[in-house]
């Protein structure tokens, strides 16, 4: 069989013969052409444009609906499509819940995908309701909150998110979002050319930043902080604030809500600009500027502003019954102060994605039995900052752990699943090899020794550092080929064999990090406001290293006494240690994989066609390295050989047998002789089930089609 020219396929399952050579050269040249998705069976590649290439108009929408995937070229909406008539039941599978699942490196255009999808759903199931508004708004909503400019995407998410949008009979009713381990250390640092989140940028655009005791951008400290700060066009970020205002109305915050979220954002970067000054005498430490920065952004968060200087600057311990006051060294003030604005950024996003679901919760809860859910899953993509320069911390190493998770479930579906139908049906198949990264999420995972429970255990030491873990990380793992120790034994740095390749992670604050924990005393001074919204947000907090901060600085006056007896004390309650961001994070990916294991996947593959953000230019190398660590060959030729649809004999007759005699009930012979009749080829008949190709349903669906 001739193959036809290159560029002409649509869907790569269907070339005779295929290597990297042939695939890269088909995605090249469909590149060139402007044609950025490419089918692999049910598999949708897409390759970043990095330009507008004009097909999501409404044209575009109204000609992806309720079509089979064959008859107009591969498209993002097309999946949306396939979803939709999945969740639904039609063509030939059961009804029931849906996950796409988007996967790529950082600026692969995994977000824009997402939102693609989510507005041709929303056309899909057009009802013109307020919802249908309000969802199209959340995902520009949460990007002012959760995005920033990276080196490798000038959009980037920072955090990771699962949206599922609830249906009933065709309607939507809602949806809920779950976000994930938002990058909070981004809010005091940023790496060189990098910024903060946008929603920082939006507030000197216009007479507000004088409201909220705001000067010039390029004066804060969390702005400029290891990057500097990048002078953006004022026209540009005027309408993105506008267009985020609108997004909060739309959804349904308040302007009194409003309010506070700017209030709360506008005091982080007063925080961040508090300075100290030790003093000779005695060492202690204190605020520069009572009536600096300090009383600004108590003002702002309705708290005391001599509060907060004494949980900058010192703590007060109990032991054997007496209060001990302990000045806090620089480093510790100033550590203070970043975990006390990472906090309140952190807590504020929580709260934001909290208050959209509230908001977009199916109202009707007397539908709640009938739902069945689109979800789209949306996470942080493999990264390795090194490349750039820079570092790999524990965020980067939550990341790539998610994405391995993800390479993971693919396998598992793709693969493992699949061909061990075929063995247990008795069809006759030749197992295609996959490479396996189960390794790689025990090296993580498992339980007592892995990744996560070791920094888990030498998180709980008080003696334990960052040096300490590594060396026990390397003590752990020698021997594991996807461990490798630093060559420089004195540095707390270790590498890991992804599945997408070799990180280096730095091991600078880990403990910390896993901690999250905020300085004594923090949380209480936070439930004391008078803003209900930090009241709220802080609201169930502990300090839990069992001590109490000194609350003002004469820690013998009268009024501070009265505040030690209304604070939270130590003593056995505080040793219920909260929960640790790994274990936490373990736990939200725990529960993400139940979910998409209890749904019908369907993969979206994004690649980053070059390193620049560039149009028109596909750096081949690059691309073919992605398309191999995802296992794309592997992928084609499971896709190619196998059987991707696979009815039980009874669910096949019940829906083709008007086909051939309605009379039909359910075995084997019963199948063949509708499958014979439609006159298809190259299918199988296993011990239960009917082995089908995408093609196959397709041709049913047609022959249905024309009976109706
Ligand atoms: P990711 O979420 O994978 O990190 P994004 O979805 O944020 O990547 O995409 C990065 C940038 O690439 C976007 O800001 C946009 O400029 C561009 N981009 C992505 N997908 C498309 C597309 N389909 N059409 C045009 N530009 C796109
Ligand atoms: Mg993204």
């Amino acid at each position: 069989m001739d193959r036809p020219p290159v560029g002409q396929v649509q869907d790569l399952a269907s070339l005779a013969k295929l290597d990297e050579t042939i695939l890269l050269e088909e995605i090249k040249e469909r590149y060139t052409q402007d044609k950025i998705y490419t089918y692999v069976g049910d598999i949708l590649i897409a390759v970043n444009p990095f330009k507008d290439v004009g097909i999501y108009g409404k044209e575009y929408s109204a000609r992806y609906k309720q079509i089979k995937q064959s008859a107009h070229p591969p498209h993002i909406f097309a999946v949306a499509d396939a979803a939709y008539q999945a969740l639904l039941g039609r063509g030939g599978r059961q009804p029931g819940n849906q996950c796409i699942l988007i996967s790529g490196e950082s600026g692969a255009g995994k977000t824009e995908s997402t939102k693609l999808i989510i507005k041709q759903l929303v056309e899909l199931c057009r009802g013109n309701t307020q919802l249908e508004q309000q969802i199209l708004q959340v995902n520009p909503l949460l990007e002012a909150f959760g995005n920033a400019r990276t080196n490798l995407n000038d959009n980037s998410s920072r955090f990771g998110k699962y949206i599922q949008l609830k249906f009933n009979q065709g309607h939507l009713r809602g949806a809920k979002i779950s976000e994930y381990l938002l990058e909070k250390s981004r809010v005091v640092r940023q790496n060189p050319g990098e910024e903060s989140f946008h929603i920082f940028y939006y507030l000197f655009v216009d007479e507000q930043s004088s409201q909220l005791g705001l000067g010039e951008a390029s004066s804060y400290r969390y702005l400029t902080n290891g990057g500097q700060h990048v002078a953006r066009q004022l026209d540009l970020l005027t309408q993105q604030k506008a267009d985020l205002i609108n997004a909060m109305d739309l959804v349904g915050f308040t302007d009194q809500e409003q309010a506070n979220v700017f209030a709360m954002v506008a005091s982080v970067l007063h925080l961040g600009n508090i300075n100290f000054q030790v003093n000779d005498d005695d060492d202690s430490i204190h605020v520069t500027d009572s009536n600096g920065p300090v009383r600004v952004a108590a003002k702002l968060l309705g708290i005391d502003s001599s509060e907060v200087e004494a949980c900058l600057t010192c703590m007060v311990t109990v032991t054997r019954g007496e209060y001990v006051k302990r000045n806090y060294n620089r480093q510790q003030a100033e550590d203070a102060r970043e975990a006390m604005a990472k906090a309140v950024y952190g807590r504020l996003f929580g709260w934001i994605v909290n208050k959209i679901n509230c908001l977009l919760v199916p109202y009707d809860l007397k539908l709640n039995k009938g739902f069945t859910e689109i979800g789209i899953l949306d996470i942080f993509g493999f990264e390795d900052f090194a490349k750039e320069g820079g570092k790999n911390s524990f965020e980067q190493a939550c990341i790539n752990l998610a994405n391995e998770q993800l390479q993971f479930f693919f396998n598992e579906h793709i693969f493992h699943m699949e061909q061990e139908e075929y063995k247990k049906e008795g069809i006759d198949w030749t197992e295609i090899n996959f490479v396996d990264n189960k390794p790689l999420l025990d090296l993580f995972l498992a339980k007592p020794i892995g990744i996560l429970s070791l920094l888990d255990e030498e998180s709980l030491f008080p003696k334990g550092t960052d040096q300490s873990y590594v060396d026990k990380l390397t003590k752990s793992f020698s021997g594991n080929t996807y461990f490798t120790k630093s060559p420089q034994t004195t540095k707390p740095v270790f590498s890991i064999n992804h599945y997408a390749g070799k990180v280096t992670y730095t091991a600078e604050a880990w403990l910390a990090k896993n901690r999250d924990t905020l300085p004594p005393g923090v949380p209480e001074l936070f439930q004391s406001s008078s803003n209900e919204l930090v009241k709220t947000i802080f609201r169930g907090q502990m300090t839990r290293t069992g001590s109490l901060a000194l609350q003002g600085r004469r820690s013998t006056s009268h009024k501070s006494k009265q505040r030690r007896s209304r604070l939270t004390s130590s003593g056995p309650d505080a040793a219920k240690r909260k929960i640790t961001v790994g274990a936490q994070f373990k736990n939200s990916l725990g529960i993400l994989m139940e979910r998409m294991m209890a749904s019908t996947p369907i993969f979206v593959r994004c690649l980053k066609p070059n390193y620049m953000k560039q149009p028109g230019h596909l750096d081949t190398q690059f691309v073919l390295a992605q398309l191999l660590y995802t296992g794309m060959l592997e992928t084609i030729e499971i896709r190619r050989k196998g059987f991707a649809v696979r009815p039980s004999f009874v669910h096949f007759v019940e829906k083709y047998k008007i086909l051939k005699d309605l009379k039909l009930k359910g075995s084997s012979e019963d199948c063949v002789s509708i499958l014979q009749s439609a006159r298809l080829e190259g299918w199988r008949i296993g011990k239960t089930k009917v082995f089908l190709k995408y093609s196959h349903v397709e041709q049913l669906t047609e022959l249905l089609d024309r009976m109706a």
